[in-house]
């Protein structure tokens, strides 16, 4: 028996479990590529459509939209516009054809961006805005259409549980598919793929946005983990992530301010996503001292950070306060004092 006649809807499959998640519907969603790929072919569909003016992002954002920001700037000479602080809708610096490039959740602090205040500033300038979910998506509500967004990648492997390298997504409303192609023209996007002999010519469907041969195991991966976050509701996993973050909270200013810890991202949990990053001069060494000492695992991420991400299906209370006793034992006693302070390939 064949799998293909199966496989071969797999990423529109997913792609409709996703959009579910994320205020999409069913057909604005595919899942293929790396979150990295399905931006470059959004902001090259952007500009090839609409023009191109300057690409617009702040200077905080993670660091694969800067570069592949930077990359497009350098092939099509644009201008990169890099801003600093958070993104707010009464600042942002866009204007008529440029292409911003927003994290709904910052990756650093956990702090939440006004998706619709911010989609709505765009509309007004007449800026292309594409939002990067990778935080979001299983973690916090998000309203797409509400909100009147166009274009949104993300990952499938932080809160949607996929597992690593599994594909990432992309969402493009239903208005914008007759008007916008990818530029990487593959035959996976190409109307009646297997009428071979033909020039390109992309499906009308979301299809358009594929390029080569989807990985079916990943994808696989991403069916069951959107399952599974549909079937727990993202409000009762919104509501779950604040609590964990709030307990995280609660233990630093108990716990850790004490002993030279700072909070980093915002105190109100309504502005937050679910991880929590906390400041310290050696934020290095303790990252290493809770992943050798304490089978605790979180990121160190530069330049002085210790970051906390609590995935709501799965982490419970008590193992938040267990990782924050953890931390808090191990730098009363001074233990990460005997790590190497050089940075490792992989933080
Ligand atoms: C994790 C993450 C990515 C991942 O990009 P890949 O190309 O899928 O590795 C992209 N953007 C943000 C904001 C992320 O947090």
């Amino acid at each position: 028996m064949s799998g293909w006649p199966d496989w071969i809807d797999a990423p529109t499959r997913a792609g409709d479990l996703v959009a579910g998640l994320i205020g999409a519907a069913p057909g604005e969603v595919v899942v293929c590529d790396s979150t990295t790929v399905n931006l470059f072919k959004l902001v090259g569909a952007a500009l090839d459509a609409r023009g191109g003016g300057a690409l617009v992002t702040d200077r905080d954002n993670f660091p694969t939209d800067r570069y592949v920001l930077e990359g497009i700037a350098a092939q099509r000479g644009l201008q990169l516009r890099q801003f600093d602080g958070e993104p707010d809708p009464a600042t942002l610096p866009c204007g008529r054809g440029d292409v911003v490039v927003l994290s709904h959740v910052a990756y650093r602090t956990g702090t939440l961006a006004d998706l619709a205040g911010l989609q709505a500033a765009a509309r007004e300038r007449g800026a292309t805005l594409i939002w990067d979910l990778s935080h979001s998506a299983g973690a916090v509500p998000v309203d797409l259409n509400g909100a009147g967004a166009e274009l949104a990648v993300g990952c499938t492997y932080k809160y949607l549980n996929a597992g690593s390298g599994a594909p990432a997504y992309l969402y493009v409303a239903s208005a914008l598919h007759a008007n916008l192609r990818s530029p990487i023209w593959g035959w996976f996007g190409q109307r009646e793929q297997f009428a071979m002999e033909r020039p390109y010519d992309p499906e009308p469907s979301i299809r358009r946005f594929l390029a080569g041969t989807p990985p079916i195991l990943g994808l696989a991966a991403v069916e069951e983990g959107a399952r599974l976050t549909a079937q727990a509701g993202i409000a009762a996993l919104q509501a779950k992530a604040i609590a964990l973050t709030e307990l995280i909270v609660a233990l630093h200013d108990a716990w850790l301010a004490p002993l030279g810890f700072a909070l980093a991202g915002p105190r109100d949990p309504g502005l937050r996503g679910s991880h929590v990053s906390l400041r310290h001069a050696d934020a290095w060494q303790i990252t290493c001292a809770l992943i050798e000492r304490a089978q605790v695992v979180p990121d160190f991420r530069g330049p002085d950070s210790v970051r906390l991400g609590v995935a709501p299906l799965y982490t419970r209370h008590a193992d938040v306060w267990d990782a924050m006793d953890r931390l808090r034992g191990l730098v009363a006693r001074g233990e990460h004092a005997g790590i190497d302070p050089a940075p490792a390939r992989v933080t």
